[in-house]
């Protein structure tokens, strides 16, 4: 399959479509993480007021980066690109949905991708757990294996693969997970040349 004749795109959001903002090991000082825990993990097995207060602080903490998003390089081109062409446009993110939809407006990219089809922390077990993709595959009605998932990081890569999905990653110079990687480009912008 070549990634041009692919109808059904799937984004991560932050470090893909931005440029990356989020310091993760201040986050973990701040909530009182140990340093080697995954954040989401550690916030779901703590007793319910404290995930809550916790989950309270850390949303105020990211509509603040969300409302400042910029934009990575390429990315509203490439995804203006997908959707000129009807493209089924999708966003899995570890962030939540409403500052999803900050960040792309902020960004300028609001238009493009249906509230539906935001995929937030609360609407799925978080990357890389499969189940968003897996949802959007549902309401899409189309075969995973018909389905890109874009990021940087190997949570996107290993959610892809888990799915049955095709992988894309951006945005790491050198790629550190060949295994894990159908497709790899430097930038969106890089990744829009590819589909020329
Ligand atoms: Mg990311």
């Amino acid at each position: 399959m070549s990634l041009r004749s692919i109808r059904h795109w799937v984004f991560d959001m932050d470090g893909t479509l931005t440029v990356a903002v989020h310091d993760f090991a201040a986050i973990r000082v701040a909530l009182d993480i140990p340093a080697q825990d995954d954040i989401l993990t550690h916030l779901a097995a703590l007793p319910a007021a404290e995930a809550a207060a916790k989950h309270a602080w850390l949303l105020e903490h990211e509509r603040e980066l969300a409302v400042a998003s910029q934009a990575a390089p390429g990315a509203v081109a490439l995804v203006r690109e997908l959707a000129a062409r009807g493209c089924r446009l999708g966003i899995l993110t570890r962030n939540a949905r409403e500052l999803a939809h900050v960040t792309l407006e902020a960004i300028g990219l609001a238009d493009c991708f249906p509230v539906q089809d935001i995929i937030g922390r609360d609407e799925a077990p978080p990357k890389p757990h499969p189940g968003g993709l897996l949802q959007l595959a549902q309401a899409w009605d189309v075969a995973p294996a018909q389905m890109v998932m874009v990021g940087d990081y190997r949570f996107d890569l290993d959610c892809g693969r888990a799915a049955g999905a095709r992988t894309v990653l951006v945005n790491v110079p050198q790629n550190p997970w060949p295994q894990l990687v159908d497709w790899h480009a430097a930038d969106c912008g890089v990744l829009h040349g590819m589909l020329e």
